[in-house]
């Protein structure tokens, strides 16, 4: 993700309902924030927000939580969000914004909170010495283990080939479960219901095909 200091980023994901502030006070009471008890599906690297965006316009029985490291990349999705909303006509009021490094995950989220966790196009950390910061290595399948609830999931999609092998080492490795996965998403079984972010356009349209696994707990 090309990163630019986007004028007023800062200042916008204070202002906007939608971007929950003070996330660590919610711990425990995200249902609160919804006023409703659907489940909770969080993407984790939300970059400019098509893909949450899009799933919260399809599903209003779910409340979604897109979760961003950068405001230059958040104001994106607020962006989009504006844009669905005036052409559904009315609010997407399950769908929030955190602006957040995922490390803190555990302390925005309790136990058994969130059904369901997707990771799209996750940044690579090609070196060996930073593996532990890629958001499928067993560090962090550690952290999503303490907030998915039993029958939780995960869901992975990427174009990079390394990454897709050292996350599905890492599943091993973490004792999950592989329930599905492949190395050609859109020419197999797998993409029915394919909702596309923006990596995955630009990569897909290039020729590269599209890793995707999905992994839970069941074994545990
Ligand atoms: N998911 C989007 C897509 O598929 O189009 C964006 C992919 S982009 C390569 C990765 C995004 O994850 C970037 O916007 C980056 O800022 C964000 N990101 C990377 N590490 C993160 C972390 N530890 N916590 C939160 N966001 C992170």
């Amino acid at each position: 993700m090309r990163l630019r200091n986007v004028k007023g980023a800062k200042e916008a994901m204070v202002e906007s309902p939608y971007v929950v502030v003070e996330p660590k006070e919610y711990k425990g009471r995200w249902n609160e924030v919804f006023q409703n008890s659907n489940p909770i599906f969080i993407e984790v690297g939300m970059g400019k927000g098509n893909f949450i965006t899009t799933l919260a316009k399809q599903n209003p029985d779910i409340n979604y939580i897109g979760i961003e490291k950068y405001s230059s990349v958040l104001i994106r999705g607020l962006e989009k969000r504006e844009e669905v909303e005036k052409e559904l006509g009315h609010t997407l009021n399950n769908l929030m914004f955190i602006r957040m490094d995922a490390e803190e995950i555990e302390e925005v989220f309790e136990k058994n909170e969130v059904s369901r966790i997707y990771l799209n196009f996750s940044d690579p950390w090609p070196k060996d010495r930073h593996a532990k910061r890629r958001l499928t290595s067993t560090t962090f399948l550690a952290r999503y283990h303490n907030i998915l609830k039993p029958d939780g999931v995960i869901e992975f999609k990427t174009d990079n080939v390394s990454l897709f092998h050292f996350s599905l080492e890492s599943v091993k490795e973490a004792g999950w479960n592989l329930v599905a996965s492949t190395e050609d998403l859109h020419h197999s079984d797998m993409n029915e219901g394919n909702v596309m972010t923006e990596y995955e356009k630009k990569f897909s349209s290039m020729g590269n095909p599209i890793c995707k696994l999905i992994c839970n707990r069941s074994c545990f």
